[in-house]
């Protein structure tokens, strides 16, 4: 049996591992009884998010920026270096572009050298601002290439073409993941997000702030099942590479998203409409048939019970007095 085990255990790199989705995807590995490298520059990721897997002999932390490159041992690479927010990804945008493009090369070089798997969080905005709704892996998108989301979209874009490239030209077996919006506990307090927005506001009896006329739409997907997405892309077959959305279908507009949090929360807040951000897309809805279909894989958590526990977790942190009530 032990050695059945030790037959199956990998040792992991995850790039981004202190970050909201790289902790709880440091963890889901360690419980599946693999080794885990998390490598962080600490720049929106906490220890706070990692303190829990300290003590355990399998998980390994290092400090490291990824656009610089990295020499270690492994066998799967879950590359999910750079900043997800717009407030953070646009706050040194020529550092989140080097951390998309010079961070895939030198994964992508780790993963050559080592004969690692390798696999990319590309993300729902390399579709931009769609004319195509739902949005299907085989729309190419339609992206802004110098305006102040680029940065990220640009940078996201030009990873999958190395990924892919790497695969043309090296064979390596890559897969690429586009993570549509996803949220839960350990979403930074104060990175702007809509879901983090809405609710400390709503725990707080703020004013909840709704960009544009809050009709634009997003589809949500709670954590646990976008880490269980993602292992089970990592999990098929080399000849599949992706690219592949993972998101909830189940589609909202914010308006929606505010007064399902109001109702959660039981909060006295009111609705503060404030000027949309430039660039930010109308509607966003995966298409899913692909990983239903590849992986056998479709989120099961619905927006309520998601937002439940993503509420139980800022409560938490409020009468912990971790942040201001
Ligand atoms: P996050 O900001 O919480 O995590 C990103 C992590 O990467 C942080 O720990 C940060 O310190 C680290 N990092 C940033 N630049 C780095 C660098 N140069 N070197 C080393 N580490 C660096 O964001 P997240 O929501 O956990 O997103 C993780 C990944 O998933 C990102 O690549 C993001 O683009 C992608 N993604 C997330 C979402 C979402 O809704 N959360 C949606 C689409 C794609
Ligand atoms: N690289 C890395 N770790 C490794 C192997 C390579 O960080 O274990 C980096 C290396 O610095 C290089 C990049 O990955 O700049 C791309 O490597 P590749 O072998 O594809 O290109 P080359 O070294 O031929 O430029
Ligand atoms: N948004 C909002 N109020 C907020 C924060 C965001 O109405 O306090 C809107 C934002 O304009 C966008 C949507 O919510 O239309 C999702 O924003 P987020 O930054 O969470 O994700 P992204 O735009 O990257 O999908």
């Amino acid at each position: 049996m032990a050695k059945r085990q030790l037959a199956r255990r990998k040792r992991v790199l995850v790039t981004g591992g202190a970050g909201f989705l790289g902790s709880f995807l440091c963890e889901r590995l360690l419980s599946l009884d693999h080794e885990v490298v998390c490598v962080d520059n600490f720049f929106t990721g906490t220890r706070d998010n990692i303190a829990q897997m300290f003590g355990n002999h399998r998980f390994e932390i290092l400090r490291h920026d990824v656009t610089f490159p990295l020499y270690v041992e492994v066998d799967e690479i879950y590359n999910l270096a750079c900043p997800a927010s717009p407030i953070h990804y646009q706050h040194d945008p020529v550092q989140t572009t080097k951390t998309s493009v010079h961070g895939a090369i030198n994964m992508l070089g780790l993963a050559k050298r080592t004969g690692a798997r390798i696999l990319q969080a590309s993300t729902s905005e390399i579709y931009g601002d769609p004319e195509v709704h739902p949005q299907r892996e085989d729309y190419w998108g339609r992206v802004n290439p110098i305006g102040p989301r680029s940065c990220y979209d640009e940078g996201k874009r030009c990873a999958e073409t190395l990924f892919f490239d790497y695969r043309r030209q090296h064979q390596l077996p890559i897969k690429v993941a586009r993570i549509f919006n996803t949220y839960g506990p350990r979403m930074q307090p104060d990175d702007g997000r809509v879901v983090s927005n809405f609710i400390l506001q709503a725990l707080r009896d703020e004013p909840i702030t709704i960009y544009g006329d809050g009709r634009q739409t997003r589809s949500f997907c709670f954590v646990d099942d976008l880490i269980d997405g993602l292992i089970a892309l990592m999990d098929t077959p080399d000849d599949f590479a992706g690219p592949v959305n993972l998101g909830n279908p189940v589609e909202f507009t914010m308006l929606e998203l505010a007064r399902n949090v109001i109702d959660l929360t039981g909060s006295a807040s009111t609705l503060d409409y404030r000027p949309l951000p430039q660039d930010d897309p109308r509607q966003r809805q995966p298409d899913i048939t692909l990983a239903r279909e590849k992986l056998g894989w479709e989120p099961s958590v619905p927006l309520k019970d998601g937002l439940a526990r993503t509420i139980e977790y800022f409560r938490d942190l409020i009468e912990a007095g971790l942040i201001p009530a």
